[in-house]
C-alpha cells in the first residue's frame, strides 16, 4: 500500500508492441484512398484484425465487406481494397472481370511468401505450408496455387502423419507470417528428420514483427504475474503472444481488446504486470488499458525494450503522389 491507498502495481510495457509496417501500410491505404477517391471506399475483409481501426475507418467512409459480390452494382467503379492478410489469386481475377478498380493492401512479406510458392511449384516441388486452417493468410497463400497444390500442416502430428505422394518429386515448405516461433521450429524438425532433403525458405517466412514481439515478451513474461496482450481474438500474432506468456509462467495471459474487457478479479493482488499489443493493435488502446490500471493502482511504467524497428513499406503506385499521414 502507498501513501495513496492504492496497491502498488509496476507495468513492464514490452518493445516493440503495436503495429507493424505491414498494418501502418494497410491503414495508410485505405485513408489515403478515402482522401484520393472520397467516399465510399470498399475493403475486402477486416483491413487489419482489429475492431477499433475497421471501425475508425468505417466513420470516415470505408465499407467492408467479405467478397466482392457484396459491392452493389452501383457501386462497381468504387475503389476495392484487398486486406493485409492477402488474397487468393482468383480475387484479383474477378476484380478484373468485373472491371474493379483496386489496390493491394497486402503486406509485402505476405506477398514474399507467396512468390516462394509460386517458385516452388514452377520447380515442381510439393508444397507443405506450416499455418492455421481457415485464417485469411492460409486462405490467401494456398489460392495462388491450384486447388490441392498446397498441403497444409497445422501441428507436429501432421507433420509426422504426412506421407509424400510420390517420392521421386522434391518437397519444400513455406509458413505463415505470424505463427509462434517455438511451434513452427518443433513442426520444421519434424519434418527436416523425416525428409532431410525439404527445401525450406531462404530467410525464416515467420515476420520480423511476430517474431520481435514474441521475443519481448519471453523477456519481460518470467519477471512478472500477469500479462495482458492488446488484440482481437482472431488476430494470429496476438493469440500466440498470450500463449507465449502462459508457457513462460505467467499466473494470468489474457488477450484484451478494450479496458472495459479486463476482470479485474484477475488483477487481485498482482502487484507486476507485462503489457504488449499485438501487430494490429494501436497504441492508443494500450494507453487505455493504463489509465485503466492506473485508477485502481498506483502505477510506474518500464519500458523494456528487445528491438530497435526502422522498416517500412513502399505504397502502392496509385497512392505515390499523396502526403503522407502522420497519425
Ligand atoms: Fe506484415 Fe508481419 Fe505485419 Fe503481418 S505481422 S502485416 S506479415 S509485418
Amino acid at each position: 500500500q502507498t501513501a495513496t491507498n492504492k496497491p502498488s502495481l509496476e507495468i513492464k510495457l514490452c518493445a516493440p508492441r503495436g503495429f507493424c509496417a505491414g498494418v501502418d501500410r494497410a491503414i495508410q491505404i485505405v485513408e489515403l484512398a478515402l482522401q484520393k477517391y472520397g467516399q465510399p471506399v470498399y475493403v475486402r475483409h477486416e483491413i487489419v484484425h482489429n475492431k477499433y481501426v475497421v471501425d475508425g475507418l468505417k466513420a470516415k467512409g470505408a465499407i467492408f465487406v467479405e467478397e466482392l459480390d457484396e459491392i452493389p452494382a452501383e457501386h462497381a467503379e468504387r475503389p476495392v481494397i484487398f486486406s493485409a492478410h492477402g488474397v487468393p489469386k482468383s480475387v484479383p481475377a474477378d476484380a478484373q472481370q468485373r472491371n474493379m478498380f483496386y489496390l493491394d493492401a497486402t503486406c509485402p512479406l505476405v506477398s514474399k511468401v507467396h512468390k516462394e510458392a509460386e517458385i516452388h511449384f514452377r520447380r515442381e516441388r510439393d508444397i507443405l505450408l506450416i499455418g492455421h486452417a481457415g485464417h485469411p493468410e492460409v486462405i490467401g497463400t494456398m489460392g495462388q496455387l491450384p486447388q490441392g497444390t498446397v498441403t497444409l500442416i497445422e501441428t507436429e502430428d501432421d507433420a509426422r502423419r504426412f506421407e509424400r505422394e510420390r517420392s521421386d518429386r522434391p518437397l519444400a515448405y513455406i509458413t505463415q507470417t505470424t505463427l509462434s516461433v517455438d511451434d513452427t521450429a518443433g513442426i520444421v524438425s519434424v519434418l527436416q528428420d523425416r525428409f532431410p532433403d525439404i527445401v525450406a525458405p531462404h530467410k525464416e517466412d515467420i515476420c520480423y514483427a511476430t517474431t520481435n514481439r514474441q521475443e519481448a515478451v519471453k523477456h519481460v513474461a518470467p519477471g512478472v504475474e500477469a500479462m495482458i496482450v492488446v488484440g482481437a481474438p482472431n488476430s494470429s500474432n496476438s493469440q500466440r503472444l498470450r500463449e507465449v506468456a502462459e508457457r513462460e509462467g505467467c499466473r494470468v495471459a489474457v488477450l484484451l481488446q478494450r479496458a472495459d474487457e479486463i476482470n479485474w478479479a484477475d488483477f487481485e493482488g498482482v502487484t507486476s504486470l507485462g503489457l504488449t499489443a499485438g501487430a494490429s493493435a494501436p497504441e492508443t488502446l494500450v494507453e487505455e488499458i493504463i489509465s485503466a490500471f492506473d485508477e485502481r493502482f498506483d502505477v510506474t511504467v518500464e519500458i523494456v525494450r528487445t528491438a530497435e524497428e526502422t522498416i517500412a513499406f513502399n505504397l502502392p503506385r496509385e497512392l505515390r503522389d499523396m502526403p503522407a499521414q502522420t497519425e
